[in-house]
Order: C-alpha cells, then structure tokens, then sequence
C-alpha cells in the first residue's frame, strides 16, 4: 500500500502581524512537509471580522516570504469560503448531529449567570438540541453541533502522546452563527477535511480545542489527522513572550537587521533539537525535523542567543551579499554610497564586529559622512604635530595604498619620532574619521583610501 502523501497547514488568523510564536509553528509545519516530500498548505483564518485585516495579511505573507516558508497552497481565506461551511453544517443538520439553536444573547447570559451562581462551569444546556417548541419569530438561529453525551475522546498527540478528555466536558459547539461566519473549531475541521491535511501542527494553546474537532471531524465522515501540539514560547522572565519582551514581529526583526537563516536556525532550536547542534543550515533543518524531538515543555526565548546565532550568519554571508543588504540601510541615514569607497571591502571590514546588518550598516557610516572630532576630543602635542606632517608625506608617495604598505609608513615614523602606535594611531582616528574607535587603523585608512585620508590630516597638520 502507498502511504499517503504528507500535508500541513499553516492557519494564521490575520490579527496582527506574524509574531515568532508563528512564525515557529509555520518553520516545523513547513518542515515536516519538506521532510517527507509532502505538501505545505497555506491558510488564512479571517472569519473574526473585527479583527482581520488586510494589512496582517500582507503582513503574513511578507514574513513567510522573508523567511523562505514557501507553500504549495493557498492561500485559502475562510471568507471566501463561506458557502462551503454552509453545507457542511447542513450535512450536519440533516444527519440530525447538529441543531439550530434559537437562544438570544440575554437568555445564554441568563443561562450563564445561573450557572455561576450555583458555583457550576458556564455551559450550554443543550436547551434547543431535542427540542420540538415551535422556533419563536424573528430570532436568526445558530447551528450547534450535537456533541456526543457520553464516553470520551482520546487522541495520540504527537508531542505530547494520549490525551483523553470526557464527552461531559463538552459542550454543543457553535458551529455556524447566525450570519453564516463558521466559528474557529468548524471552519477548521471542514478545512482541515477539504484541504486533506494529514499532520496538525500547531501551537499547544489549541490542544483544548481537539476533543471537539476530532468529534466534528467524526461526524462528518471524515478521516482524522494526526495532531502535534508544540510548547508555547515564553520570555526570560517565564510569562508567555509578548510585545513586553521586546520585538516579537518576524519582519521587525528583518527591519532591526537580522538575517532570514538566523531567525530559522534560532526559532528551529525553540522547543526542538538534534543532539548538541545549535547551528544548522535549513536544508539540514529539513532532514533532521522530525515531532519525536519536539519538547513538550515550553521554551524560552533568549534574545542573546538570537543575536549570537545572527552574528555568526553575518560573518558568513559573502562581503557582497553583506554590502547588498547594507546599503539600502546606509541611504536611509541620508548617506549615498557612491561617494565613499566601494561597499564590498567596508562590508569585509566591519563584519568581524557586526551582529546585525543594522550595525554594520552603522558601522559603516563613518565611510560615507564626514565627522568632526568632539570639541576637545583632538589635543596633539608638540611631537604627534610633525610625526602626523610627515606620515602624510609618506602617505602621499606610496606607490600602493593597502594595508602593508600603509603599515609600514606608520612603523617608520613611529621609529623616527619614537612614539607608540596609539600615539598616533589615536589622533589618527580622530582627523579622519572623527571618532577614537575604529576597526584596525591599517585596513580602516586602507579602505577609507588615500584622498579622504590626505586632505584629512593636510587641513589638520598642514604637510
Ligand atoms: N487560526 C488559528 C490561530 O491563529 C490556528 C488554528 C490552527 O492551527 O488550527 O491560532
């Protein structure tokens, strides 16, 4: 027998932007389908009208988009499914497993608040489910789902292994409001059964949610998924991360200057591992995932791990990559990188010491933009003035302007004058760049090239 073909989904409800808590979700459904040269399907929940809008969804796709998820599906938006949802509750209804329900906002309020004054968990009663009252006029009925009264529902999680939950504990769902909006738990489950998902992946704030689909899925024939249920990601302190712990938007991230493969590589380590590795390709992502590794515990972010991680991807990015990604980040400084040296080699110089694109964008700045030392900052004294004078002579009869030779210039004043390399390393900084910390001044001045250098230290020391 052919196994079935594997297929995920990721079901983002378009209520903000996507968060890293999703983005983790989307990375391991996406995994698991690239794993097992499956399908990745890709699903807008937009029935909470209120609060989905158009802008999240863009939002979405920009972050998948960013970090590579790419789908085979989709997206599918649940409003455009509408009718859809429609005949599957009349299946429902017709097979006498769902009801129209006609109780008014003030009577389930009513219900609710009998119920907590008896110390009893807020419930529908089942009032309307074998009900033969006449439906009273002008009252648009709900269509609930008739909820197995007894026995319980068990399911194999994958991350978390059985579950069983009574059918007491349950009660008869919404399924269709009376606008025709499917409630979360429907459109999911005619979803799911439309889109023939075999494996749901998805955070564990749902596992509540499973008994009642697995018995709305049962209802409508349908075969059942498999269901993991990752841990939730929570911040330093142990609450559950949120905008509190700083950024938490996946295209935040890429603004503040991170790289796609630092973020993939750190989100696929939180709450999933492959023995010691911390750093890993997303190819070699693809071949290791597997839900047996997943934690069932919750994870932590730990955004020094994130900058470490991205760092390291910094580094290994191409010099030109690297320059490619700066310079838009550069011109939004109000600096135009044609009027400096070529990009490529500030980009060589400054990644050493760059954990984001962001700072070595910054970094890089003092290439493009003249800046004048602090007031005070440059005092030279009676024997850095002429030792400066005549490395600027030296400086102007290199026949090439690299490191080496720039090296030796200074070397030989330094014997001269008998100073120290920060002697005069240190005024240099200051005349040319404005600032006392540079990287290495021999490859600094070296990039910085030999015009900016000369007309530097002749308007400061005459030569
Ligand atoms: N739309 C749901 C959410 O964003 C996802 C539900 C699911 O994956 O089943 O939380």
């Amino acid at each position: 027998m052919r196994a079935t073909m594997v297929r995920t989904r990721f079901a983002p409800s378009p209520t903000g932007y996507l968060h890293v808590g999703g983005a983790r979700t989307a990375l391991f459904s996406w995994a698991y389908a690239r794993r097992h040269a499956g399908k990745f399907v890709l699903r807008i929940e937009d029935t909470d009208l209120e609060r989905s809008t158009a802008d999240s969804v863009r939002a979405i796709l920009d972050g998948m988009a960013w970090l590579g998820l790419d789908w085979d599906e989709g997206p599918f938006f649940q409003m455009r499914r509408l009718p859809r949802y429609r005949e599957a509750a009349e299946q429902l209804l017709r097979e006498g497993r769902a009801y129209r329900c006609y109780c008014t906002k003030e009577e389930l309020e009513q219900m609710r608040a009998a119920q907590r004054a008896r110390g009893e968990k807020p419930r529908y009663d089942g009032r309307w489910r074998d009900s033969k009252a006449a439906p009273p006029a002008g009252v648009a009925p709900v269509i609930r789902f008739k909820n197995p009264l007894e026995g319980e529902v068990t399911f194999h999680d994958l991350v978390k292994g059985a579950i069983t939950i009574a059918n007491s504990e349950l009660d008869d769902l919404v399924l269709l409001r009376e606008d025709g909006v499917p409630t979360y738990n429907f459109g999911v489950v005619v979803d799911d059964l439309d889109m023939r998902i075999t494996h749901v992946i998805r955070g564990d704030d749902h596992v509540n949610n499973t008994p009642r689909q697995i018995n709305i899925f049962r209802a409508l024939g349908g075969a059942l998924p498999q269901f993991a249920h990752v841990p939730m990601i929570l911040g330093a302190d142990g609450e559950r991360l949120s905008k509190r712990h700083g950024a938490v938007s996946v295209m935040q991230y890429a603004e503040e200057g991170y790289l796609p493969e630092a973020l993939l590589n750190y989100l696929a380590r939180l709450g999933w591992s492959h023995g010691d590795e911390e750093i890993f390709s997303k190819e070699r992502f693809v071949e290791w995932f597997d839900l047996a590794h997943v934690s069932r515990s919750a994870a932590q972010f730990d955004p020094e791990k994130l900058r470490w991680l991205n760092h390291h991807y910094v580094k290994e990015r191409s010099d030109a990559d690297l320059a490619g990604l700066m310079k838009p980040l550069i011109e939004a400084r109000g600096a135009r990188v044609e009027d400096g040296p070529r990009l490529e080699a500030v980009a060589a110089l400054v990644k050493a010491r760059s954990e984001t694109v962001e700072a070595a964008a910054a970094a890089a700045m003092m290439f493009y933009r003249e800046t004048a030392p602090p007031e005070g900052a440059l005092e030279l004294s009676a024997e850095v003035t002429p030792a400066l004078a005549e490395l600027a002579r030296a400086f102007s009869s290199l026949s090439d302007w690299s490191e080496e030779p720039i090296m030796g210039a200074i070397d030989a004043v330094l014997k001269t004058h008998k100073l120290k390399l920060p002697q005069i390393a240190m005024p240099l900084r200051l005349i040319v760049f404005g600032r006392a910390q540079t990287p290495n001044i021999g490859p600094t001045l070296a990039v910085a090239g030999r015009k900016r250098v000369l007309e530097a230290l002749r308007k400061r020391v005459g030569a």
